[in-house]
């Protein structure tokens, strides 16, 4: 019986399930591996933009449109200010995209009308979308990947019954959880056949061959979101910003919190992006970690999907890979592992630093020594 306060609570929210996180447990000298976070910190010099930008400041308004933020980020990506929208993080833009583009759905509604209210995404990829949508009323879509995790081609999409109608389609690349990268060509087939807009997150493109973002700027229904967060070491101040049609990104200023980019993130994402080279030389350094990594795990017997990402997807041998999980986690090295049946059979291990994945190489050597 739902108390008299539960009863107060809209059915759809009171029967929603919210995004689940991956921990930030707080125990000393665990070594985190489970959410993707960079290892290296933010660079010497955006860690001192960001304190110069603690004083008495911290009394007024941010800039409401992050100008200086979105015109540095139009000379990067050679587009206009008005192709630019920031986020509080990514995943605030997403939220976004659905309320702009995307009907709450109506159980009396046709076919046609199905689709507006219809949010499309590969499975498995990015597990908070189908929650977003769940919070906008929406349908969702789940459009299954084969056991390689590749994209679709579009004769196949047609095959399958690809909704390609629906109001907004998100596709994460490279892709999430697999590490998965995908073909800017092939991304370009699949938003030519596609009526509905299309969102391609690239959440970790800075680790990837090849970057999308001409996309959006060529083709009036397609964005690209990115993000400070995972790239750039800079996830505790939540900066995402989406690329697009001037008359897309205006509809998502429309509905967004004025003040939705807070001061101290407007500065450390500019400092960022005034010191590139040095996160050039991180991402570097991440990559050849991963390389060795995925030699080394495969040397021990772990089927290692190749990856344009800065974690692993990799199915460990021996006992299930809830097991590992937990001893890894006994340890005191955290890593992801998810239920969902797609990937149950694999753990994804974010690219620490190179003292990271020595302590882990050691503990799977000590959990499951290769005969
Ligand atoms: C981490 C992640 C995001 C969210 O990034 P924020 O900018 O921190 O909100 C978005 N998409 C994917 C696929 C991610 O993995």
């Amino acid at each position: 019986m739902a108390s008299r306060a539960a009863s107060l609570v809209r059915p759809l929210v009171r029967n929603l399930h919210g995004y689940t996180p991956g921990e930030q447990p707080r125990v000393k000298g665990l070594i985190k591996l489970n959410t993707n976070e960079n290892p290296y910190p933010p660079s010497p010099k955006v860690l001192a933009a960001t304190r110069a930008a603690v004083d008495g400041r911290l009394r007024l308004y941010p800039n409401p449109t992050a100008d200086a933020l979105r015109t540095r980020l139009a000379r990067l990506h050679r587009c206009a200010v008005e192709n630019l929208i920031i986020g509080n993080g990514s995943d605030e833009l997403l939220a976004l995209a659905i309320r702009a583009f995307v009907e709450p759905a109506d159980s009396t509604a046709g076919r046609r009308d199905r689709s507006r209210a219809t949010v499309q995404y590969f499975w498995p990829s990015y597990s908070l979308y189908p929650v977003l949508a769940g919070i906008h009323g929406a349908h969702t879509a789940p459009f299954a990947l084969g056991p390689d995790f590749a994209l679709p081609n579009v004769r196949e999409l047609r095959r399958r019954r690809w909704d390609f109608h629906a109001a907004l389609t998100l596709v994460t690349t490279p892709n999430a959880p697999s590490g998965r990268g995908y073909a800017t060509s092939d991304l370009d087939a699949l938003c030519r056949a596609t009526r509905g807009v299309v969102l391609l997150d690239e959440a970790y493109v800075d680790f990837a061959r090849e970057n999308a973002l001409g996309l959006a700027l060529r083709h009036p229904h397609v964005l690209v979101s990115r993000t400070f967060s995972k790239a750039y070491s800079l996830c505790a101040q939540r900066v995402g910003y989406l690329v697009g049609h001037p008359d897309l990104i205006a509809a998502l200023h429309t509905i967004r919190d004025s003040y939705n980019v807070n001061g101290l993130g407007q500065a450390a994402a500019l400092a960022t992006l005034a010191d590139l080279p040095h996160y050039r030389r991180n991402f570097r350094r991440l990559l050849a970690t991963r390389e060795r990594l995925r030699r080394e795990l495969t040397g021990l017997g772990w089927g290692v999907l190749p990856s344009e990402t800065n974690f692993l997807l990799a199915r460990p041998p021996g006992p299930p890979a809830e097991q590992w999980l937990e001893r890894l986690r006994a340890s005191k090295i955290l890593v992801r592992w998810f239920r969902s049946p797609e990937v149950s059979a694999y753990l994804r291990i974010t690219v620490g630093t190179d003292a990271e994945a020595d302590a882990l190489l050691k503990a799977v050597r000590k959990i499951h020594p290769l005969a």
